[in-house]
């Protein structure tokens, strides 16, 4: 018999992806999942929520004592977030791809962000999703919003 290693699949990557409250208002939950199953990602989790303030100060950790911190926290209370877990090779910096720099206005066309944000002259950049930069802090954010997993 081969050692398991040899014989399993490697556990498929992971991302957290977080359509923001912006998003969810504009009614775009859909058109940003559609990206990501057009992609070919799976989406192994999904779910809707009113996050607390503690989740989000735990999620947004090191960005703590920056400028954006508090309005950023307060941003992501302004209604439902959905939040979804996200599956495939290389998932991580793919997700990043397709949502585009931070700055929507910069952000490529083709992009998430660049197809379908702008800057609406708020303190925060208001660019409907997030999504993991990388595998620590991918298997961090997973376990923050679906702890069941
Ligand atoms: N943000 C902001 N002003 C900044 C930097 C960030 O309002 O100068 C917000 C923006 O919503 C961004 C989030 O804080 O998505 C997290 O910042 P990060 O640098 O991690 O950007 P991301 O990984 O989301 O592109």
């Amino acid at each position: 018999n081969l050692p398991a290693e040899t014989t399993e699949a490697p556990v498929a990557e992971r991302t957290l992806v977080l359509v923001k409250p912006d998003g969810v208002r504009r009614g775009l939950s859909g058109e940003i999942l559609r990206r990501v199953e057009a992609k070919g990602y799976t989406l192994r989790a999904v779910r809707l929520l009113d996050p607390a303030p503690a989740l989000l100060q735990k999620h947004y950790a090191e960005h703590e004592g920056k400028p954006f911190f508090e309005p950023l926290v307060e941003f992501m209370l302004s209604g439902p977030v959905l939040a979804v877990v996200a599956e495939g090779e290389g998932v991580i910096p793919g997700f990043r791809s397709l949502a585009g720099a931070t700055n929507p206005t910069d952000a490529a066309p083709g992009t998430i962000r660049g197809d379908l944000g702008r800057d609406w002259g708020t303190k925060v950049v208001q660019n409907l999703v997030h999504g993991s930069d990388s595998p620590e802090s991918a298997s961090r954010e997973i376990a923050l919003w679906f702890p069941e997993l």
